[in-house]
């Protein structure tokens, strides 16, 4: 098609389970402005890698329809992750578009920090469910946390509550940081000022399977010395403060 915008993909995952709803093709955008202390896929942070792939909207979703009979089984869809998809906003809006075409469910999965000014309606009407990530709610550990200001996060879930759009909130859960009763009570806090009505809040319990990525990018250890998170203590934190 022309004059499409193009755009620069990571990787595709072609049978996700865990990014939403059903099968999901999840689609992993280059390039992310926040750099969170647990993230395990520091390989997708440069926004002008010349090693990734790029693409136009059409050339994608035509690739991703092959998974359609996948999608429509199992109540599935495509996930925009990343990275961060809202940093390629033109880009973007026309997959979410084009998947609506070919009758695809679209998720998009982000923390919130896109472009300065951007107007994040467009992108939020063509969403059928957002699974947002609440990296942390007190300003500071926020920037600790982040490197970001959380004022940027605020602006994406003012915007996120006006929509409507479904949203499954998402959350890392550290060990020694965030995995204690009063966090998650400081953490339904925020919630219910900034998010009141969630379809779902999930936790997500902190893992070292990107560290080798750190070791082989040169990069220090974010978070050294802090083991993974036992997955029975976020269970049990799930069931008593977030029920699914
Ligand atoms: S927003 Fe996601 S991709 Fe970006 S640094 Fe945080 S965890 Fe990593």
């Amino acid at each position: 098609m022309a004059n499409e915008p193009t755009g620069r993909i990571h990787s595709i995952e072609s049978m996700g389970l865990v990014d939403g709803p059903g099968i999901r093709a999840v689609v992993f955008f280059q390039g992310c402005s926040l750099r969170c202390r647990f993230c395990h896929n520091p390989d997708t942070w440069a926004c002008q890698d010349t090693g990734c792939e790029t693409t136009t909207p059409t050339a994608l979703v035509e690739r991703l329809s092959r998974y359609k009979a996948y999608f429509s089984r199992s109540g599935g869809g495509v996930t925009f992750s990343g990275g961060e998809p809202l940093l390629q906003p033109d880009f973007l809006l026309a997959c979410l578009k084009a998947c609506h075409r070919a009758g695809i469910h679209t998720c998009l999965d982000t923390a919130g920090v896109g472009l300065p000014e951007q107007d994040y309606q467009p992108i939020l009407a063509e969403t059928d469910l957002v699974l947002y990530d609440v990296k942390h709610w007190d300003p500071e550990r926020y920037r600790a946390l982040t490197g970001r200001d959380i004022a940027e996060t605020q602006r994406f879930s003012d915007a996120l509550r006006r929509s409507g759009t479904p949203v499954w909130v998402r959350h890392v859960v550290v060990p020694g940081h965030t995995d204690d009763e009063a966090s998650m009570k400081a953490l339904q806090a925020y919630l219910a000022e900034h998010l009141p009505r969630p379809e779902r809040v999930e936790l997500l319990p902190y893992h070292l399977l990107g560290k080798n990525k750190y070791t082989a990018m040169g990069l220090p250890d974010p978070l050294p010395g802090v083991p993974a998170m036992d997955k029975a203590r976020c269970a049990a934190l799930q069931e008593a403060f977030f029920p699914l």
